[in-house]
């Protein structure tokens, strides 16, 4: 059976001071590419959801071009009984054959005004479309555009910065390993809460290292025996003497 070390509080302490430094790295490589990758990944989002908007706006279009054509062919068809109709009434032997031709007559030239009508409407339509269609494809040649300059961007910073990243991770999570699991517990929980990622800090110049609240010197001298974790009282974080913070070095 492997025998389990116990480790003490200074030790404990400057395995979670270490693995901060480490850490710490990391957060600046992450302040290097910045909001670039959100930036991106929006981006993307805006172009892909223009995309299904000019689909949709292409179908529109298209349907109501079928839509014209339907009725061009109906007017067709109303000329042509038009032509029939009109041939049939230089043949009309009475008055009520003739009123029955001329009613169809009319009936057909309002049907024929009647497509008409929807013809222009559905062109107006077209138009408007068309138009915002030309909008869709102009803001998404827009967007591509940006899109590009900030995948460049990006890509830059991160061949720049991938080799020493991999290294510092692989560091990093040895580093994690050594940490006293329910202080590391503790430290994630913490390093989560802030933007800058710091969840053990140094007392610097009597005040807590992180929010700089003063500590009273009863308690930076407690923190200086090592007994026992302390935090700040104000903001959480696992406070250490600046000694011991000082005499954690990365190799
Ligand atoms: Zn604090």
């Amino acid at each position: 059976m492997a025998t389990v070390k116990e480790y003490s509080v200074e030790e404990k302490l400057s395995s979670l001071v270490n693995l901060q430094k480490i850490d710490s790295k990391l957060d600046q490589i992450a302040v290097l590419k910045g909001e670039l990758p959100m930036e991106v990944a929006d981006l993307e989002d805006e172009i892909q959801g223009l995309h299904a908007r000019q689909m949709r706006i292409e179908e529109e279009i298209n349907g109501i071009t079928e839509f014209i054509d339907q009725k061009k062919e109906a007017i067709k068809e109303a000329q042509s009984l038009l032509k029939k109709y009109e041939k049939d009434s230089e043949n009309v032997k009475n008055n009520r054959e003739f009123e029955a031709i001329n009613k169809e007559i009319e009936m057909q030239q309002l049907e024929v005004k009647l497509c008409e009508k929807h013809i222009k409407d559905a062109t107006d339509e077209i138009g408007e479309k068309a138009e915002a269609l030309e909008k869709a494809k102009k803001a998404i040649a827009a967007k591509e555009g940006v899109l590009n300059t900030k995948k460049e961007e990006l890509e830059k910073i991160i061949s720049s910065t991938e080799k020493e990243e991999k290294q510092i991770s692989k560091i990093a999570s040895e580093a994690r390993e050594n940490v006293d699991e329910r202080l590391l517990t503790s430290y994630e929980k913490i390093r989560k809460n802030y933007r800058n990622g710091l969840a053990v800090v140094p007392v610097e110049r009597d005040a807590c290292g992180g929010c700089f609240y003063s500590i009273p010197p009863q308690k930076q001298s407690e923190i200086k025996q090592h007994k026992k974790v302390m935090v700040c009282e104000n903001c959480g974080r696992i406070l250490v003497d600046s000694d011991l913070h000082e005499s954690v070095k990365l190799k």
